[in-house]
């Protein structure tokens, strides 16, 4: 073995190692299932760079020897490729009959051209080919899908269509370069540096990629965790305090309300009906609430069965008609878990939140104005008075 061909398995070693560490990525988020497409791509690195790695070693009679069983490992290797990128993308596994029938077609062609007639760049031919086929799978259906919003998805999203559009790219400048490249050594060649230089940098692009999205999952996992209550999945003090502090520092989200709204004689609930029953009540009325107002606003629990809302771009009359449609619907909300004759009702206060710094004494008001509410009958709604 020489100089060259041991620097020559650097770059399928570099993948490898890649691979690895795209497997620990999983082991740490294993109890994720939408984690599990890190391991297709590890596979999708590990099993091609071993087909480079042991190529990288090999003569051309070796390369002619060998054909089949390392076109295996591509092929495989880029159908997992192609499957945890799907997965990622959310588009669904891809065929696995289109799969087999590829990877069919293309053993077929490589069994010709290293058995009957032989000739390493009618197999390179095909096994680009066949990779690049494999790649266009789902490239087809990423191609069609909507664009993820969030810029490191697109940006994966991206990378993954130039991945595919490279290998069928490499396909055809492959078919250009037959005839000036008919007697070398392969893995002695420009072309077979091109390759693995080109392996090597896709697989670290798409590792920073991946890393840096699993990395988000997690942080993003961790705070909503922090910043949700368990029982109804809405924010949390702490969560409304951050969220609402974003909305207000965005001046187009104005003007705000904050609703503070308290079931009424909730207490009674769970006398009658038991504690887990009150439970639902309370992720019933968490989903009203969500449903009933816009993508944009916040809803939160701020314990036991008070809840509020910051609700943006309205002024006071209109967040009244939105909390009147709230307290109109809760009163006409089926609940299967209590007793017919009960039924859920709110009471709400309002008020203005002029500026980020006043959310606080306008949360104060709102508070104060839903207690008056109490006060005067309860499942009513108070209005801060026009200044
Ligand atoms: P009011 O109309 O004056 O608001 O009367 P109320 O009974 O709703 O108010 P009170 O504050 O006296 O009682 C609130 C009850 O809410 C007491 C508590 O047991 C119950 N509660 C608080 N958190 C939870 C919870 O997470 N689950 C259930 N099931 N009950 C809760
Ligand atoms: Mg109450
Ligand atoms: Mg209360």
């Amino acid at each position: 073995m020489n100089a060259h061909q041991y620097f020559s398995l650097t770059a399928p070693a570099g993948v490898i190692a890649l691979g690895m560490v795209l497997v620990a990525c999983w082991w740490v988020q294993r109890r994720s299932r939408s984690a599990r497409f890190l391991l297709w791509v590890a596979a999708g690195y590990v099993l091609p760079s071993l087909a480079m790695g042991l190529q990288s070693l090999m003569s051309n009679a070796q390369l002619s020897q060998w054909s089949l069983f390392t076109a295996v490992l591509y092929l495989a290797g880029l159908w997992c490729l192609a499957q945890g990128m799907a997965l990622r993308a959310g588009i669904g596994s891809i065929s696995w009959q289109a799969g087999a029938l590829i990877s069919a077609a293309t053993l077929a062609g490589l069994y010709y051209h290293s058995r009957m007639h032989d000739d390493l760049w009618a197999r390179m031919q095909w096994l680009n080919l066949g990779v690049g086929a494999l790649l266009l799978l789902p490239a087809r259906r990423l191609w069609r899908a909507r664009l993820p919003a969030d810029r490191l998805e697109r940006l994966l999203h991206w990378s993954f269509l130039g991945l595919a559009a490279y290998h069928v790219l490499r396909a055809a400048t492959a078919a250009l370069l037959v005839p000036a490249h008919g007697p070398i050594v392969l893995t002695h060649s420009g072309y077979w540096l091109a390759m693995l230089a080109g392996s090597l940098l896709f697989a670290i692009w798409f590792s920073v990629l991946l890393l840096a999205c699993s990395m988000r999952t997690v942080y993003m996992s961790m705070r909503d965790e922090r910043n949700r209550d368990p029982l109804t999945r809405l924010l949390n003090r702490r969560g409304f305090e951050e969220a609402a502090d974003a909305l207000l520092g965005n001046g187009r989200s104005g003007p705000w309300v904050a609703v503070v709204g308290d079931i009424d004689h909730f207490k009674r609930v769970n006398d009658r009906c038991g504690h887990a029953c009150g439970d639902q009540v309370l992720q019933a009325v968490s989903e009203l609430l969500m449903q009933q107002v816009r993508e944009q606003d916040l809803v939160a629990r701020f314990g036991g069965e008070e809840f509020v809302l910051l609700l943006g771009r309205v002024q006071l009359p209109e967040a009244e008609k939105v909390v009147q449609r709230i307290r109109e619907q809760l009163r006409a909300m089926p609940l299967a878990m209590l007793p017919p004759d009960m039924r859920i009702t709110m009471s709400f206060g309002i008020a203005a939140v002029q500026t980020r710094q006043s959310l606080r004494a306008s949360l104060d008001e709102a508070d104060v104005l839903s207690y008056a509410a109490k006060q005067a009958g309860r499942d009513r709604i108070h209005l801060q008075a026009f200044a």
